[in-house]
């Protein structure tokens, strides 16, 4: 089976959620929509304290070159703009600002579809939220178009179950991006613990379009493994997909795509899975972006036991959260509540970390072939230019070498310290 060099086999807590349904979570009373939930310039607000909203109404205009438009996901009125936010209570009536009726897409052009997928203020959903249409726009010509469909992060299955329940949405997504980039090629990056999606998906492939499955190993999902493992390709040191033909886009990103031309339907909900030990029932839940994670507690029955930690993503590349109180947002893939800190070494709340004892095993497992023991070294030793010279830029933060690290030691800490400077 396909895979790329070195990674790691964490326990996978996918039988959590996999053979559940989507849940649609309840209408929220109170949404707090941040206009920065993507990467570059923040949206600039287009709405005004006591204006009445839909879900769909936009919000927030992308604002320069790198960034996107943010739309209301409930109807209401707009209680408060303060600090990049936008805060909106709920009319309970869930009136709708866009058609929702199938449109006739086959006369768009590649520049009209990008237009559209802006306007829908679509980013890219694996987490990095980078604005999509941006994205479909590549200083030069690719030849071809990937679906990661790999999902690795532990406990996430929001990707694997969207593919089970809308697989002919997701394969016209793929044909819009194919569209929209001009390519006739296009390949589905599956794990093999999901032969299922990967089954239904084929039902619907059209011509041009390949299944791969791949072998299950984290971070089989970050572009450079995905675009290696199927292509033999090798992105260049400080480059990116396109460089070597390539734009990769994950599941999730290329249904909301299907919703935005098919239907004109703004990107205002997605799939997250809410899973975890201290969870009583886990769920992967359609939800509007904007709720309080606290609200959505309850559609898992709440909580077994008050969690230790809270992780917005999965365990690997997440990020701890602090509050119940924060909203989900585009990139929120995952929400984890964990009793026991089994992750919380690479979260900097575990025991004190012993001395490198030399034994390779973070090098063995750096996909992208990196010496995590030096850099760190080089990091503590604040020799920056070591730290340069060993390629510390090439680190994709996949938190692998950490997690095997027999010595404990905060590689992930050290190697992102090291990259600021
Ligand atoms: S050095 Fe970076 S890319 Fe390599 S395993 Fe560690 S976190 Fe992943
Ligand atoms: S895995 Fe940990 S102990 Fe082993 S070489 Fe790497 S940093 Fe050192």
């Amino acid at each position: 089976m396909k895979t790329f060099r070195g990674g790691i086999h964490p326990p996978t807590f996918k039988h959590l959620t996999q053979n559940k349904p989507i849940k649609t979570a309840s209408l929220p009373s109170r949404v707090i929509i941040p206009l920065n939930q993507h990467t570059g310039a923040p949206a600039r607000p287009v709405v005004n304290i006591g204006d009445k909203v839909r879900a769909g109404t936009k919000i927030g205009e992308a604002k320069g070159k790198i960034s996107a438009s943010v739309h209301s996901s409930i109807s209401g009125e707009v209680k408060d703009i303060k600090d990049l936010t936008i805060i909106i209570e709920s009319d309970g009536r869930d009136e709708k600002e866009f058609l929702n009726d199938v449109q006739d897409i086959n006369d768009l052009s590649p520049e009209e579809l990008k237009e559209i997928i802006a306007a829908a203020g679509i980013v890219g959903l694996g987490g990095a939220a980078f604005p999509t249409a941006l994205k479909l726009s590549p200083p030069q010509k690719v030849d071809c178009f990937i679906l990661n469909a790999a999902e690795c992060e532990p406990y996430l299955t929001a990707d694997h179950r969207l593919m089970l329940e809308k697989p002919e949405e997701i394969i016209k997504g793929m044909e819009l991006v194919m569209k929209a980039l001009g390519v006739k090629k296009g390949y589905i990056g599956i794990e093999d613990n999901k032969r299922d999606a990967a089954k239904r998906m084929s039902h619907f492939c059209p011509l041009g379009v390949e299944i791969e499955i791949l072998k299950t190993k984290y971070p089989q999902g970050g572009e450079r493994e995905l675009i290696e493992t199927i292509l033999n390709r090798k992105v260049p040191s400080g480059g990116l997909p396109y460089e070597v033909g390539v734009v990769v886009n994950n599941v999730a990103t290329v249904f909301a795509i299907y919703e935005a031309v098919y239907l004109r339907k703004p990107l205002y909900e997605r799939v997250i899975t809410f899973s975890g030990d201290a969870l009583r029932q886990a769920e992967d839940l359609k939800v509007r972006i904007g709720t309080p994670i606290k609200d959505l507690i309850k559609e898992c029955k709440g909580f077994k036991q008050e969690p230790e930690q809270v992780i917005m993503g999965g365990p690997m590349m997440g990020l701890a959260q602090q509050s119940l109180e924060v909203p989900v947002v585009k990139g929120s893939c995952g929400i984890l509540f964990l009793k026991a800190p089994q992750w919380a070494k690479r979260k900097n709340q575990l025991k004190k970390e012993n001395p490198c004892l030399r034994c390779g095993k973070c090098v063995e497992a750096c996909p992208v072939n990196l010496n995590p023991s030096l850099i760190s070294l080089a990091v503590e030793k604040k020799k920056w230019d070591a730290a340069k010279e060993l390629n510390i830029e090439d680190c994709i933060e996949c938190g692998a070498c950490e997690y095997i690290c027999p010595a404990e030691r905060r590689l992930m800490d050290m190697i992102k310290e090291g990259k600021e400077r």
